[in-house]
């Protein structure tokens, strides 16, 4: 049975007074806070994995995050989610501190009050949060499944597919980039006021290049990470994953490198070897050595971290369309996450006052 026609089949066994558009942390998070409030929950993911932003790769005995790096628990709600209501096992402070350095490369000390702050990883990295978050909820989960338009049809909601539609859903949560989400709103008639919504935010464009370095680099001062903190140069972060406990063998080293928007943007359609050549040698530059990449890893993220927000489309909620996501609070797992969760709640609230 292809995903499609399984999830009428989930659809029609009773499942799904909920529909979440997105399996990022947002949706995941509104899945489990659902779920636990005894709401029956059906996530649409358009991609073949969980986590969205939150992405980890795996090469044999090594596996690094090229998306999200770490996730902070500055917040009650965050912290009691991930420390104490989760399994928190596989979890670990990277300790290690983050370093700024400005346009000409030069590195400065880190401020101590964000560097005293935990700085979360996952032993299997964060990919680890994601499932963590899917196997707590009673959610029904159809990857694979873009959502192309969302239709009201007799007072409930029908969530349109490529090949099919699911309807009968009572709430509908989109959990989507502001690009992506407002191209899924206008084609759907009923929730053209929260396209609005979604119409002035921004997400940057940027790419992820990972490497392994045939002789691993020291970091400057034991850092974890550098941070570019005027925004003038090519490289936003470079990250060593060997400072992540199970991430990277002894001996042997992962550099994670997100580039600058005005560096990612105009190479974004070149070919992957033709970026890391470039982005390896930036990164060598940087450290002040010669690097010579193993191997190299490159990711587009077409909406990666938010310039501008979205205005707080809760004004549409009348009508049973919710929104959560890092859109509308800032690019941050741990706000994302508290996103979904608030969305649950009042999602909780519409149906309880419906039942
Ligand atoms: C390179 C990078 C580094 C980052 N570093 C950090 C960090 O160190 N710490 C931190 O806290 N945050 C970091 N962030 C930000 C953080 O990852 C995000 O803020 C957070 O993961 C956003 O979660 P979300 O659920 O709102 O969105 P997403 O994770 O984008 O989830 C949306 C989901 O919707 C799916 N989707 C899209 N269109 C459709 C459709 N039509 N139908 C169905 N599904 C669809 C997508 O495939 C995706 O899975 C980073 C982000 C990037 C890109």
């Amino acid at each position: 049975m292809d995903v499609a026609t399984a999830a009428v089949a989930a659809h029609n066994r009773g499942m799904g007074r909920v529909a979440i558009v997105g399996a990022g942390v947002a949706g995941l998070a509104a899945a489990y806070e659902l779920g636990r409030n005894g709401a029956s929950t059906t996530v649409f993911e358009a991609g073949s994995r969980l986590g969205g932003r939150i992405s980890t790769v795996e090469r044999g005995p090594i596996v690094f995050d090229d998306g999200a790096q770490f996730i902070r628990t500055e917040t009650p709600v965050s912290e009691q989610l991930l420390l104490r209501d989760l399994p928190a096992d596989a979890l670990f402070d990277i300790g290690r501190d983050v370093r700024p350095f400005d346009y000409r490369g030069h590195v400065g000390p880190g401020d101590p009050a964000q560097n005293g702050q935990p700085k979360w990883g996952y032993r299997g990295g964060l990919r680890v949060l994601p499932h963590l978050l899917t196997k707590a909820s009673t959610a029904t989960v159809h990857l694979g499944w873009p959502v192309t338009r969302l239709e009201l049809s007799g007072g409930r909601w029908k969530v349109h597919g490529t090949n099919s539609a699911v309807g009968e859903f009572e709430a509908v949560l989109v959990t989507l980039p502001p690009g992506v989400a407002v191209a899924l709103l206008r084609r759907s008639d009923e929730t053209a006021g929260a396209g609005k919504a979604f119409g002035q935010a921004r997400h940057r464009a940027i790419v992820s290049v990972a490497f392994e370095p045939d002789q691993p680099p020291m970091a400057p001062e034991d850092a974890y990470a550098l941070v570019n903190s005027d925004r003038k140069h090519a490289i936003s972060w470079l990250a060593f994953e060997s400072a992540k406990p199970g991430h990277v063998p002894a001996g042997r080293e992962v550099l994670v490198a997100q580039m600058a928007e005005a560096w990612s943007a105009p190479r974004f359609g070149h070919a992957d070897h033709a970026i890391a050549t470039e982005a390896v040698s930036l990164c060598g530059a940087l450290l002040g050595v010669q690097l010579v990449a193993r191997w190299t890893h490159v990711t587009r993220w077409s909406e990666a971290l938010p310039d501008s927000l979205a205005i707080d489309p809760t004004s549409n909620e009348g009508n049973g369309v919710f929104f959560a996501g890092d859109s509308l609070v800032g690019g941050r797992v741990h706000l994302a996450i508290e996103s979904g969760l608030s969305a649950a709640g009042r999602i909780m609230r519409r149906l309880d006052a419906q039942s």
